[in-house]
C-alpha cells in the first residue's frame, strides 16, 4: 500500500522533532530517502521573487506565496526545458534528430530534412531540467528552492525547513549512526544521507556549512 502523504508527514515529525532526544553531539540516522522529504517546497514567487510554498500532494500542487498572496496551479513551466525530435523523415524515411529549447505548451518541432529538404513540424518529447540558470528548482513549477547557496563551487540546497534541519542536525553531529533503532529492520541506511554529496560530509566544511545554513535560516 502506498504511503500517504498525510502519514508521510507525521513520520517525518516524529523523525525528525523527536531527534533532540539523543545528545547534540550524536546523530542517528532516520532512515529517510530524499523524496520523504520531498512533501512541500519552498521556492521564489514567480510574481515577487519572495517566498511561495509548493505542496508537492499527489492531489494538490497549489503553489502559495506569503509575501504577495500569487497562487498558481501546475500548468506553466517556469524552469529550462528541452523538447527532442527523433522519427523518420515522412516522405524520405532518413533519420532525423533534433532537439531545442522547449517553447511552452507546444509539443511539435519544426525539423528541415537534410537528405530531401521537406519540413514538417513532429512531436517531440519534452525533458524538464530541474536546474535553471546554475540554480535548483521544485520539479512541479521550475522555480529556484528557497533554501539553496553555494559554498565555493558546490551548491548546497533544501527542499523545505525541515530537510535543511536534518542535514544541519547531521552536518553538526562528531558521531553518525546508520539505522533508528536497533529493531527497525526495514530502513536501516537513509538513502538521503548515504548519499550527500562528499562536500557536505567533509569534517573541514563542518563550521562553513553550519554558518551557511543559519544564514539560510534566516533568509
Ligand atoms: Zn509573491
Ligand atoms: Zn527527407
Amino acid at each position: 500500500m502506498p504511503i500517504l502523504p498525510v502519514q508521510l508527514a507525521g513520520f517525518l515529525f516524529e523523525r525528525i522533532f523527536q531527534m533532540p532526544k539523543t545528545p547534540a553531539t550524536r546523530f542517528a540516522d532516520p532512515g529517510l530517502a530524499l523524496y520523504d522529504l520531498a512533501t512541500y517546497f519552498w521556492v521564489h514567487c514567480p510574481k515577487c521573487d519572495g517566498r511561495a510554498t509548493v505542496n508537492n500532494a499527489e492531489s494538490n500542487h497549489r503553489l502559495t506565496c506569503t509575501q504577495c498572496h500569487h497562487l498558481e496551479m501546475p500548468g506553466h513551466w517556469h524552469g529550462s526545458a528541452t523538447i527532442y525530435v527523433s522519427v523518420k523523415c515522412r516522405e524520405c524515411h532518413a533519420p532525423i534528430r533534433k532537439s531545442a529549447a522547449w517553447e511552452q505548451p507546444w509539443t511539435k518541432l519544426k525539423v528541415k530534412c537534410e537528405k530531401c529538404g521537406d519540413e514538417c513540424s513532429y512531436e517531440g518529447s519534452v525533458s524538464k531540467s530541474y536546474v535553471h540558470q546554475g540554480l535548483l528548482t521544485d520539479s512541479v513549477y521550475g522555480l529556484p528552492l528557497w533554501l539553496q547557496t553555494n559554498l565555493k563551487e558546490d551548491l548546497f540546497w533544501a527542499f523545505n525547513p525541515d530537510h535543511l534541519e536534518l542535514l544541519r542536525q547531521y552536518v553538526a553531529a562528531k558521531h553518525r549512526e546508520r539505522g533508528i533503532a536497533p529493531r527497525n529492520t526495514i530502513r536501516k541506511n537513509s538513502a538521503l544521507l548515504s548519499r550527500l554529496p562528499a562536500f557536505i560530509t567533509k569534517a573541514s566544511n563542518r563550521e562553513p556549512i553550519l554558518k551557511l545554513i543559519d544564514k539560510l535560516l534566516q533568509k
